[in-house]
């Protein structure tokens, strides 16, 4: 028997499902960690459902196998699903029950494994009217119940395919701080998006998928480290053109009259050393966002992939883990 303890929470080994002569996946390998809000990315069509579903089980790989905390997915489904939570990308529930009444049917499912004060501290937070029945609610409120649903039992493994979809701003601010809750509690959540930028906020790692294949895992906290920071400062004496070319780690975009502005590869250190020799007025100091370098994966042409330092991939080489 496995430990669960010791499992990955996902892994996916050679992947592959077809529906005749279309290869919605093309062999997908990745192991995603216990702890991980790891996002999975691309365009409509990638495969992304398919893969949720296989690792499910509510549909079959033509090849290859997954693993849901060490549980095969085919041999151990029950056991695997003990363990998950799920909020489909079309989740359709009983129409004519309250909220309230499906909640206490899931908890009937989990055998009655479930955290009432956390439960009410969802459907508070997400700010819910759980008394009335499901088909009068809005789409968005619907979405807030599908959300509930798969958090509630607070299972080790929390998969969502586009959780946020329908949701107002707000809300998705508060079940993007949900989804961190899951991994401050050493949990993982797996999850599809379109939203780039709820992905660069919330996730640890994540995957982007074309045309069935993985084409790059990225680690966010290391691209957040090392990804390009544009700074913008005002001095109060006007520095010589050439005051900053010796400053290591950085790129003078422009230096005119008092403003000097500059890219740099991730620390600003040297430069802010460098700045201390002036009297400084304004500093400003632009995020790096990930959102440019997530969509240009989106928009690459079919066999390559250019990365930020210039070197391609090709797209025939796939998985990654
Ligand atoms: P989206 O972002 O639009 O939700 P996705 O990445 O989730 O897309 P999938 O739904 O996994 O993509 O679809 C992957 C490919 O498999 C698509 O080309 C789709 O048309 C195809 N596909 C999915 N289900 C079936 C099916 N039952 N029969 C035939 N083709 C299918």
């Amino acid at each position: 028997m496995t430990s669960i303890d010791a499992a990955p929470a996902i892994e996916l080994d050679a992947l592959e499902k077809h529906y005749g002569a279309a290869h919605a996946l093309r062999g997908i390998d990745l192991s995603v960690e216990q702890g991980e809000v790891f996002g999975f990315l691309g365009p409509n069509g990638a495969g992304k459902t398919t893969a949720i579903r296989i690792i499910l089980d509510l549909i079959r790989p033509s090849g290859g196998r997954a693993r849901v905390l060490g549980f095969d997915t085919q041999a151990e489904t029950v056991e695997a699903r003990r363990h998950i939570g799920y909020l489909p990308g079309d989740a359709i529930f009983y129409r004519d029950v309250t909220a309230d009444e499906l909640f206490a049917y899931v908890e009937r499912l989990r055998d009655g494994a479930v955290d009432r004060v956390y439960l009410r501290r969802l459907i508070d937070d997400l700010q819910l009217d759980a008394g009335r029945p499901i088909r009068t609610l809005s789409r968005g409120n619907r979405q807030k119940v599908a959300v509930i649903q798969a958090l509630m039992a607070r299972p080790a493994l929390v998969i969502l395919d586009e959780p946020t979809t329908g949701l107002d701003p707000l809300m998705q601010d508060v079940v993007e701080d949900l989804l961190r809750e899951v991994a401050a509690d050493g949990r993982t959540v797996f999850f599809s998006s379109h939203l780039l930028a709820e992905v660069e906020q919330v996730c640890s790692r994540a995957a982007i998928l074309r045309e069935g294949r993985i084409v790059n895992v990225f680690d966010l906290a290391e691209q957040r480290r090392i990804a390009p920071r544009e700074v913008r400062v005002v001095l109060e004496v006007a520095p010589a053109a050439d005051a900053f070319d010796a400053v290591p780690g950085i790129r003078v975009l422009s230096v005119v009259g008092t403003e000097a502005r500059f890219e740099t590869d991730g620390s600003i250190d040297a430069l802010i050393k460098a700045l201390a020799r002036h009297t400084v007025l304004e500093l400003e100091s632009s995020e790096p966002t990930l959102e440019d370098l997530f969509r240009k994966y989106y928009e690459a042409p079919d066999d390559q992939v250019t990365h930020e330092d210039g070197s391609h991939e090709d797209t025939e080489a796939g998985g990654a883990s």
